[in-house]
């Protein structure tokens, strides 16, 4: 077994947590669900890992990324679509 993708530490789930975004175009200030893909470390590896691919294992952390770049403004007379910022996209999942 050689390169190991990192992709195969983690079980992959969705998850969606409310932001709050205010509208660049409208000013107005609401509440979003974004969503979030969570790659949560599994608890071992299989056996046919290398010592390269356990190494990385024992330094990779559970974590979680943005999906979403752009919500449509919640502000019926605007609903214009902007992209999300000021929040931070990824973010590392305590244990
Ligand atoms: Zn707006």
């Amino acid at each position: 077994m050689g390169y190991m993708d990192e992709r195969a530490f983690y079980r992959e789930s969705p998850a969606t947590k409310p932001a709050t975004l205010s509208c660049p175009y409208c000013r107005s200030s609401d509440t979003y669900d974004l969503r979030w893909l969570v790659r949560k470390k599994i608890d071992r590896l299989p056996g046919h890992a290398d010592d390269r691919a356990r190494a990385m294992f024992r330094k990779a952390q559970s974590y979680m990324v943005l999906l979403d770049d752009k919500v449509s403004c919640k502000n019926i007379r605007c609903r214009r679509p902007f992209e999300v910022s000021g929040i931070k996209t990824m973010a590392f999942l305590s244990e």
